[in-house]
């Protein structure tokens, strides 16, 4: 074993469990560092109290004079807790978060300081943004950017840093982050959704989208992740022969946690309980050294901003465990990627979930209006929808030989597609009164005990109907999930607001009664939306073919894929529905083109480093020592020697072409790369999809092959079976 690689086992072999002690129960630590409700109620007046309360349920405007309030709270529950800086922390289109801190400690001459916050720190910030991605944003309009403070999400201490959810937009009022286009969306289907309940509920102010994420991971000791220069600097492997034992044997899916893992699982979860992130649920994953984290779904923003400050939170506390979390969506060829199931659904301030059944008919129909609403957003938007999930590292799931397909079709189960059937079928204009009975009784009425079973789960499913909620399982293990529930919120509050003004129509034009009109449309869209109920197997090229018959988009790739996010329809959507600008939509999707241009950049130049000064010179070095010892058994045998060297001289044969196949693949894709860095935007995106990318698979072939011919001892690089399965 070479050197390198032998430290590195020896250190990760050393390793002991942290030891990790709960002396408190969870419910009694859960959110004590968060500046909520409760902690509110005790710091702030009550007047403070109430303007804060009317921003965070009604979206008002928090006037000058409270915010000052508030902000003189924060910094007093802040002290009490040894906090010395606070920071706006946000969500810039880079994905990860963003934090500047400052502190609370200001001269006040004299020589004499205080501790100072004042509602101006608190309600706004203008960090020095030039740094941050805006697709050409600021150059167009010379616009500064500006934070500014998002109540509905609180305030929370994490260290000694008092952080505040902010949004982050240009002086113009683009947004340049993750949020501020998701509270709009949320803003639209709460609008649209409230509008159709009032056909069932008069009493409904408010619907929210909830989300509850599965966020899966690897962990890898860091030794061994510092040893390899591609997971390093790129979160992946981008070489490596399969290890003999893989997940073959399904002997780690729900297996027992390992005594380190659990221990820094603890350890982690105990900080977001402070933090207020109500995580619950934790399991290994099917792939050796892989786990998942779920936590009980909250309100939209505020699980998308609790899954990004969780992502943050895993790396610090794995570096206590001398762990690195790898979030990459396929860091190891051969076996499971992961991903982050987006749950979600739809409520009421009454405590509805507008996506589970209920007790009575009328209460169905409600189901099944949003229910079929939401397949029929789905259809029609399913290019969008695969889009807000595409990255570089996502395009190894989607469309590779990986759950999900890059079809996006919806799983509804047996049960529920009986009910549609029933219901395609609904007589148009006015029903009989024997056809309104049966439907009660024997379609809606029966929707609640069908769906007690449904258990025929299918996992290879991009988007599933898990019996109260929808599971948008393609989203990545590194989304910041803030994208796809923006796509899916704008989509469904689309689609309601049109399911409205078509049920309004039928009552106005021809008279219908409200569940007529309502069963109507709804027969309409099952018609029209049919094609994206899939139940089959989303693997097989039969899926392929009939997707294709189906008209469904099916892109493979990210710069492919991402067409769909400024197409016409789609701006015309963000529009209407007042979630982005043309502009905004724009600049997103040059900084997404980007972003892809730049992570296979990177992978093309690690990849070919590694080839080049690490496989080659060690295949060479054994070489040597195959050559040296046929001129020794030539030494001996004289000009019977080959009977003796034949294997040797075949190896010499094979590592040569090996080499051979390194180089001049390395030489190809170096000058395909310099092609396509003279490319911009779509085309240079293209290129390295197209052009670049196809090399590394042949790199990786020749270097993997090395891997099994070349003596262990020599092998620089941790191999497979050592990351993933030294404990
Ligand atoms: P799995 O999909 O792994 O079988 P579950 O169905 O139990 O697991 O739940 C997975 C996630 O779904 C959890 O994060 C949970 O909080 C979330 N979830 C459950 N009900 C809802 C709902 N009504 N809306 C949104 N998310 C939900
Ligand atoms: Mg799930």
């Amino acid at each position: 074993m070479s050197k390198i690689r032998f430290k590195a086992l020896e250190k990760t072999l050393s390793r002991k469990p942290v030891k990790i002690s709960e002396k408190k129960r969870r419910s009694a630590i859960f959110g004590k560092n968060v500046f909520n409700q409760e902690t509110m109620r005790q710091y702030l007046t009550k007047d403070a109290y109430n303007g804060v309360k009317d921003a965070i349920d009604n979206g008002s405007k928090i006037d000058r004079n409270i915010a000052d309030q508030v902000s003189s709270a924060m910094k007093d529950w802040a002290l009490s807790k040894n906090v010395t800086h606070y920071t706006h922390w946000f969500q810039p289109l880079t994905g990860a978060t963003a934090e500047k801190h400052d502190a609370f400690f200001e001269t006040i001459g004299d020589g004499k300081a205080i501790e100072k916050f004042g509602g101006g720190q608190l309600v706004q910030q203008e960090p020095d943004a030039s740094s941050f991605p805006n697709g050409g944003i600021r150059n167009t309009f010379e616009a500064r950017g500006y934070t500014a403070w998002d109540p509905t999400s609180p305030a929370f201490i994490y260290g000694t840093t008092l952080c505040i959810p902010t949004i982050f937009v240009a002086y113009t009022g683009e947004a340049l982050d993750n949020k501020t286009p998701l509270l709009r969306a949320l803003s639209a289907v709460d609008d649209a959704a409230t509008a159709v309940c009032k056909y069932f509920d008069k009493n409904v102010k408010k619907v929210t989208a909830s989300l509850g994420w599965e966020q899966e991971y690897f962990l890898i000791d860091s030794a061994l992740a510092a040893s390899r220069p591609d997971i390093s600097l790129t979160g992946r492997t981008l070489l490596g022969h399969s290890s003999a034992k893989g997940q073959q044997l399904d002997d780690h899916y729900f297996g027992t946690i390992p005594n380190r893992v659990l221990s820094y699982m603890r350890d982690l979860e105990t900080e977001c309980m402070y933090l207020g992130i109500p995580v619950k649920t934790r399991h290994n994953e099917v792939a050796p050294n892989q786990f998942e984290l779920a936590p009980i779904y909250e309100e939209s923003n505020l699980a998308v901003d609790h899954n990004s400050l969780l992502m943050d939170v895993m790396g610090k506390i794995a570096e206590r465990h001398d762990f690195k979390v790898l979030f990459h969506e396929k860091p190891f060829e051969g076996i499971n990627g992961s991903g982050k199931h987006n749950n979600w659904s739809l409520s009421t301030n009454t405590g509805i979930n507008l996506l589970s059944p209920g007790k009575t008919p009328m209460s169905n129909l409600q189901f099944l209006t949003f229910f079929i609403n939401t397949i029929k957003a789905v259809y029609d938007h399913e290019e969008l929808l695969r889009a807000s999930i595409a990255s570089a590292s996502n395009d190894h799931r989607l469309g590779a030989n990986e759950a999900p397909p890059a079809i996006i079709s919806v799983f509804i189960g047996s049960q529920l597609t009986h009910v549609l059937n029933e219901l395609e079928g609904v007589t148009k204009g006015k029903l009989s009164p024997e056809e309104k009975t049966d439907l009660k009784l024997n379609v809606v009425g029966k929707i609640p005990d069908v769906l007690l079973d449904n258990t025929d789960r299918n996992r290879t499913s991009p988007f599933a109907f898990t019996g109260n909620k929808f599971e948008f399982r393609a989203v990545g293990s590194t989304a910041n999930c803030a994208n796809p529930m923006t796509v899916l919120n704008t989509i469904v509050a689309k689609q309601l607001k049109d399911f409205k003004v078509a049920v309004d129509a039928l009552i106005a034009a021809k008279g219908l009664k409200k569940d007529e009109a309502i069963f109507n449309v709804l027969r309409e869209y099952i018609k029209a939306s049919k094609n994206v109920l899939f139940e089959g197997n989303g693997y097989g090229d039969a899926w392929e073919k009939e997707a294709k018959k189906r008209k469904l988009s099916n892109n493979k790739t990210t710069p492919e894929a991402l067409k769909a996010r400024i197409s016409k329809k789609t701006i015309a959507l963000f529009e209407e529905m007042d979630v982005m600008s043309k502009v905004e939509v724009e600049a997103r999707h040059e900084i997404e083109l980007e972003e892809y241009t730049l992570r296979i950049q990177i992978e093309g130049r690690v990849l070919g480093d590694i080839a080049r000064n690490h496989v080659v010179p060690t295949a060479i070095k054994y070489q040597n020592i195959l050559i040296e010892n046929v001129k020794g058994l030539k030494d001996i045998f004289g000009k019977d020697y080959k009977k003796h060297a034949k294997e040797q001289i075949n190896l010499i044969t094979q590592i040569s072409t090996h080499i051979e196949g390194i180089n001049t693949k390395v030489d190809k894709m170096i000058n395909e790369r310099k092609k396509a860095n003279k490319l911009h935007g779509q085309k240079a995106a293209d290129a390295y999809c197209n052009k670049v990318k196809p090399y590394f698979e042949e790199i990786r072939y020749h270097c993997d092959k090395l891997e099994i011919l070349v003596d262990d001892e020599l092998w620089p690089l941790t191999k497979y079976r050592e990351l993933l399965f030294t404990k």
